[in-house]
C-alpha cells in the first residue's frame, strides 16, 4: 500500500484512522481533517461498494476523516442499510432526513453536520471515483478554497444529459463569470469555512462555485473520472434544465445586486417613470398647443403604464433594500469576507 502524505497548510497534526482495523481504538476522532458528504436517494445497491471504495481511498493517505451519508428520504431501504453500516463503522454518520427534500437540502444537512476542515462532496451512485479525492486535496493544498471536478469523459446520455449540460455550463459561465467546464460535477472539495458562509436554497448546490466566487473564494478545477450508472436510475430528467436557468437568474441577482437592490429596481423605475412623464408632457403639448384629441392614442396608455410601472419598481427597490438589510443583519451576516488578518507581533501580544 502506498502512503501518500498530504501536507495541508491548514490541516495538522495528522492522525491516521483506519476505520475497519480492529487495532484502531474505538473513540471519537478529534481534529477531523476531512468530511466526505454524500447525498443518497434510493441508491441501496451502490452503498456497500461506495463506502468500501471511499474507505480504501482514504486509508491510503494520512488524514483523519469522517463520512457523512445523508439519506434523502429513500424508500428502497437505503436508510436501513446506512444505519446498519454506521453502527459497524467508526467514522460513518448516517444522517436520515424525514422525507425527500432534494439534493441541495441533503447536502446542506451534511455540511451542517460536517466537522472537517475540508469537505468533499460526491454522488452516492458510484458515478464519481472516490480515488480522485486525493487529487482534489492536493490541488486544494496549492492554496485554493474550492476545487471542482471536471467530468472530461462524462458517461451519460448524449442527448438528454450532455447537450443540455453543455448549454447550461456555457450559460452559467457567461452569467457568473466563473470559468469552469463542468458545474454539475458533484465531486468537489471545499474549505469548510467557505461552505459554512453559504446558505443553500432551491437546487443551488450546482452553483456552489458561483456562490463561493461571490464570497471571494479562489476556485479551480481538475479532470476527474466518471462512470456510467451501474445501479438504480438518475433522479433527474430534462426538466432540470429549466430549474437550472431559474436558479441561474437568482445567482445572477445575488452576484450583482444582493447588497444594492435599489441599483437595479431604482434604475429601471427611474427609466420607466421618466419615459412615462416625457410621453405625458408630449401628449399634453399636443393637446394644448396642437388642439388634437389624445384620448384614443395608444401612446397615452403607454405613458400611463410606464409611469405606474416606474412607481412600482421604485417602491419594490425600497422594499428590497429593507429586506436585504434584514437578511444581513438578522444573521449578523457581514457584507464582506475576510481572507486573513495579519497584525504586527506587538499588536498580537497586546
Ligand atoms: N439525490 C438526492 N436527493 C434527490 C435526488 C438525488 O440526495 O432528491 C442524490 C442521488 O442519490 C445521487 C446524487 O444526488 O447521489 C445525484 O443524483 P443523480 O445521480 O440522480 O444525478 P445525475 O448524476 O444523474 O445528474
Ligand atoms: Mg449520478
Amino acid at each position: 500500500m502506498t502512503h501518500l502524505r498530504l501536507t495541508f497548510t491548514l490541516c495538522c497534526p495528522y492522525q491516521m484512522i483506519r476505520p475497519n482495523d480492529p487495532t484502531t481504538p474505538k473513540q471519537p476522532i478529534a481534529n477531523i481533517e476531512l468530511s466526505v458528504v454524500v447525498p443518497i436517494y434510493n441508491e441501496r445497491d451502490s452503498i456497500p461498494a461506495l463506502l468500501s471504495v471511499i474507505q480504501d481511498s482514504l486509508e491510503k493517505i494520512y488524514i483523519s476523516h469522517e463520512i457523512i451519508c445523508v439519506d434523502d428520504g429513500s424508500n428502497d431501504g437505503s436508510a436501513d442499510l446506512l444505519r446498519e453500516y454506521a453502527q459497524k463503522h467508526d467514522n460513518l454518520t448516517a444522517l436520515l432526513l424525514r422525507r425527500n427534500y432534494g439534493q441541495t437540502p441533503a447536502m446542506a444537512a451534511g455540511f451542517e453536520k460536517a466537522r472537517g476542515k475540508v469537505i468533499i462532496t460526491m454522488d452516492g451512485d458510484l458515478q464519481n471515483d472516490p480515488a480522485d479525492m486525493v487529487k482534489l486535496l492536493e490541488k486544494l493544498n496549492e492554496g485554493y478554497d474550492l476545487v471542482s471536478g471536471w467530468r472530461k469523459h462524462r458517461q451519460d446520455n448524449k442527448v438528454t444529459r450532455l447537450l443540455p449540460s453543455k448549454i447550461a455550463n456555457w450559460l452559467i459561465g457567461l452569467v457568473t463569470e466563473v470559468k469552469l467546464h463542468d458545474y454539475g460535477c458533484s465531486l468537489k472539495a471545499y474549505r469548510a469555512e467557505l461552505v459554512r458562509d453559504m446558505n443553500l436554497y432551491g437546487e443551488l448546490h450546482r452553483f456552489l462555485p458561483a456562490l463561493a466566487f461571490i464570497e471571494g473564494a479562489r476556485i479551480t478545477e481538475i479532470p476527474v473520472n466518471h462512470y456510467a450508472r451501474k445501479f438504480g436510475s438518475s433522479k433527474y430528467g430534462l426538466g432540470r434544465t429549466f430549474r437550472v436557468v431559474m436558479d441561474l437568474m437568482t445567482v445572477y441577482f445575488m452576484k450583482r445586486f444582493l447588497t444594492k437592490p435599489m441599483h437595479v429596481f431604482g434604475s429601471l423605475g427611474m427609466i420607466s417613470t421618466v419615459s412615462g412623464i416625457g410621453l405625458g408632457v408630449y401628449l399634453t403639448l399636443v393637446k394644448i398647443l396642437g388642439g388634437q384629441d389624445i384620448g384614443d392614442r395608444p401612446l397615452l396608455i403607454l405613458a400611463v403604464v410606464l409611469l405606474l410601472a416606474g412607481i412600482q419598481l421604485f417602491s419594490f427597490g425600497l422594499l428590497a433594500e429593507l429586506l436585504m438589510r434584514t437578511y444581513h443583519e438578522s444573521q449578523k451576516r457581514p457584507i464582506y469576507r475576510i481572507r486573513e488578518v495579519v497584525s504586527s507581533p506587538a499588536l498580537e501580544q497586546s
